[in-house]
């Protein structure tokens, strides 16, 4: 059956009691199973890639758009079920059109060669901010072209920055740093678009293998992964990436300065609630000095912040090794550390670096002469995608705090750089973390 008419779910709902007033101004629908669109499919086209954007043709995500549609999944990411919730709701309406007068970048981007260099970037849309500017015609046309990046402006308030001025390691200069100890950055907000043939590659493995597990492992979510294999761009339900610029975003593309940059992905309960089981929140912060530091001395600072959280098992999955760590017997230590996780994840790790070049691609950066991280998997991964990494920098041991021993240790062990080197098997034996009662 090409086409369910049943049509219940909308029409069973009634006006909430309290509350603003439901917005239903679009006429029902039947249901068009996308999966199954018989002849009325006439998705735009797309050439991922190109380096005519007109040639590339729009990201058309938007469920507005109906037959013209050319990806799988839905704009914003895991938001796009909150717009359901709102939609079903009957919060919003489904055919509202994002008005985009005044949303330009507030700083200009490229376009860059990498952009249309091959295999260069699979994981995001470069032309993600541009589309109000490059895609006009279109839009004036009447096709819903969503912009997936967006790039604004903003000042930091940090205390760690205003502890680095304190101590005397950064000086206010008025720009960068403002005499209030205030960063002056750029910021980008970048929605994964995934170029399934390119994803596919990235990884050494088929495309039909990769469209095969995102739907099994979604629950089917998304039916025209597997039916459709015409759409090659899918807009996976996953969080995306922010990059705070730090001085002249433009100028490593432009004219090759240097570029010091942290890769950070995120890790709420250090970064926003100071939770000291590991660095993360230390680390980030000195790679903002860092990058403060770089701005200042002519470079550019980059910090790239990847909503990957507990390296990407989520923080559900994070807190269980947290208690599997503590509790085993011995207690929390070093070389058990990596094994914890993988008991419960069954792997160490899925944040896949693979993909995280990209970014760093569509900011135009060909080497990075501070990368502000000690991640083997990081720089590997950066370097495999073209780009040189000349100096790595760890985090100073004074920022490491006493309970994420364990972590750093064990990382020391597993080959991220330190200039410790790796430890001794006695001091991996003998790392301890707090247990859960003290
Ligand atoms: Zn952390």
């Amino acid at each position: 059956m090409a086409e369910d008419h049943g049509n219940t779910a909308r029409q069973e709902q009634s006006t909430p009691a309290t509350g603003p007033d439901p917005v239903r101004t679009s006429p029902r629908r039947h249901i068009r199973l996308s999966s199954h669109p018989g002849g009325t499919a006439k998705p735009v086209a797309i050439e991922w890639g190109a380096a005519d954007p007109k040639l590339r043709g729009p990201v058309l995500g938007s469920v507005r758009d109906g037959s013209r549609r050319n990806v799988i999944g839905a704009h914003a990411g895991s938001y796009s079920l909150y717009r359901a919730l709102a939609v079903a709701a009957g919060r919003l309406d489904p055919v509202h059109v994002p008005d985009l007068t005044d949303t330009s970048p507030a700083e200009p981007i490229g376009p860059y060669p990498q952009w249309s260099e091959p295999d260069r970037i699979v994981s995001l849309d470069p032309w993600g901010h541009m589309v109000s500017e490059v895609f006009a015609e279109d839009i004036a046309g009447g096709l819903d072209i969503r912009p997936t990046i967006a790039v604004t402006k903003a000042h930091l308030t940090v205390p760690e920055v205003k502890g680095a001025i304190e101590a005397g390691r950064l000086a206010p200069d008025g720009e960068v740093l403002t005499e209030t100890g205030d960063v002056r950055v750029t910021k980008m907000a970048i929605e994964p678009v995934w170029y399934l043939p390119g994803i596919a590659e990235r990884f050494g493995i088929g495309e039909p293998e990769l469209r095969r597990a995102l739907f099994e492992e979604s629950g089917g979510m998304y039916t025209e992964l597997v039916t459709r294999p015409d759409v090659k761009v899918f807009l996976p339900p996953v969080g995306g990436a922010t990059v705070y610029g730090f001085g002249d975003v433009a100028a490593p593309a432009r004219s090759g300065a240097p570029v010091t940059c942290r890769v950070h992905d995120e890790c709420n309960g250090s970064d926003v609630f100071g939770s000291d089981i590991c660095t993360c929140r230390p680390y980030l912060m000195h790679g903002i000095e860092e990058c403060v530091a770089a701005a200042q001395a002519n470079g550019t600072g980059f910090v790239v912040y990847n909503r990957k959280e507990g390296r990407a098992l989520g923080e559900v999955t994070k807190f269980l090794v947290y208690n599997a760590r503590k509790r085993q017997p011995g207690g929390d230590r070093a070389e058990t550390y990596f094994e914890r996780t993988e008991c419960v994840a069954g792997v160490q790790d899925m944040r896949f670096q693979e993909l995280m070049p990209d970014v760093l691609h569509w900011l135009g950066i060909r080497r990075i002469a501070r990368f502000v991280s000690m991640s083997d998997m990081k720089r590997d991964s950066i370097e495999a995608q073209g780009i040189a990494v000349e100096c790595q920098v760890p985090i100073p041991p004074e920022l490491v705090p006493d309970d994420a021993q364990v972590e750093i240790t064990a990382k020391r062990a597993a080959g991220y750089y330190s200039e410790d080197g790796a430890p001794s098997t006695g001091e991996l034996r003998e790392r301890a973390g707090r247990s859960l009662t003290d």
